[in-house]
């Protein structure tokens, strides 16, 4: 109690000082959301930035260092994330490490800089009540290209929030029973379709073949298409589009206007 009310005072003290102007032109440069967003949603965005930069450990690996502009730029689109709700600022999240491109991941211990490395590459991994590990040429390309459909920040930070609020493994808190009881249904039918169209190699599905791995990758893949793809989204599956609005407690769609014209060019391999 005394910790979080220390905490809550140092967070007081910290939005009391005015948002740097400098952060602003970091966000209009490479966070594609963010000139979208309606004046109040900016300024909840901001402080939500303000206290992820300020309380998390921010830690480079791979000759980068972590600057400024960086931890602003992945701090806001983490951020996006947690616009709508009182929900709390990843909790179990200590450590954000950012690698120049992509990395073999680490595994625990020694600081996460192990000598046992995946042989597969990737750009971005979570970990429960670990790290977010992020490369920073995609969270830049992809931060500048909201339209682009996918967005790295977005996916692993989905991934922290389902560890800690069990998503994927119960329902989540949608402040509605009857969507609640929804939940579930509408997700694992979405799920199942999804797999039936992988495995029997059908092109161009709506959510990516990493989004047929399992309940918590297709959660964390529907989550970026919300925010990516918000009208795509909203076409063709309406009622987790709802769903969706009802767990963030924001509505996309409204920020992009029409629908998504200009597709991605791919997107890096997250896990
Ligand atoms: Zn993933």
């Amino acid at each position: 109690m005394l910790f979080s009310w220390l905490r809550n005072r140092r967070r007081r003290t910290l939005l009391a000082e005015p948002f740097p102007v400098r952060w602003t032109t970091f966000l209009e440069r490479n966070v594609g959301h963010y000139p979208r967003l309606p004046p109040t949603e900016q300024a909840r965005l901001g402080n939500a930035i303000r206290v992820l930069v300020s309380e998390k450990r921010w830690r480079g690996r791979g000759g980068l260092f972590v600057t400024e502009e960086m931890r602003v730029t992945i701090a806001a689109q983490a951020a996006l994330l947690l616009l709508g709700s009182e929900r709390d600022f990843y909790p179990r999240v200590r450590d954000v490490i950012v690698f120049p491109t992509e990395f073999r991941t680490p595994v625990a211990g020694d600081d996460w800089e192990d000598d046992f490395l995946s042989e597969t590459p990737s750009a971005g991994q979570a970990v429960d009540r670990g790290p977010v590990l992020l490369a920073w040429d995609a969270v830049l390309a992809e931060g500048r290209e909201p339209h682009a459909g996918y967005n790295l920040v977005i996916h692993e930070f989905a991934h922290q929030l389902d560890f800690t609020h069990g998503i994927t493994a119960s329902v989540p808190d949608l402040g509605d029973r009857a969507l609640e009881t929804r939940w579930r249904y509408v997700m694992t039918v979405a799920f199942e379709d999804h797999r039936r169209a992988i495995r029997n190699n059908k092109a161009d599905t709506f959510f990516t073949p990493h989004a047929a791995d399992d309940e918590m990758e297709f959660f964390a893949d529907a989550t970026e298409a919300f925010y990516c793809r918000p009208a795509d989204l909203k076409e063709l599956h309406a009622e987790m589009y709802a769903l969706l609005a009802a767990y963030y407690r924001v509505d996309p769609a409204a920020w992009f206007g029409t629908a998504n014209d200009d597709e991605g060019n791919g997107f890096s391999v997250r896990l």
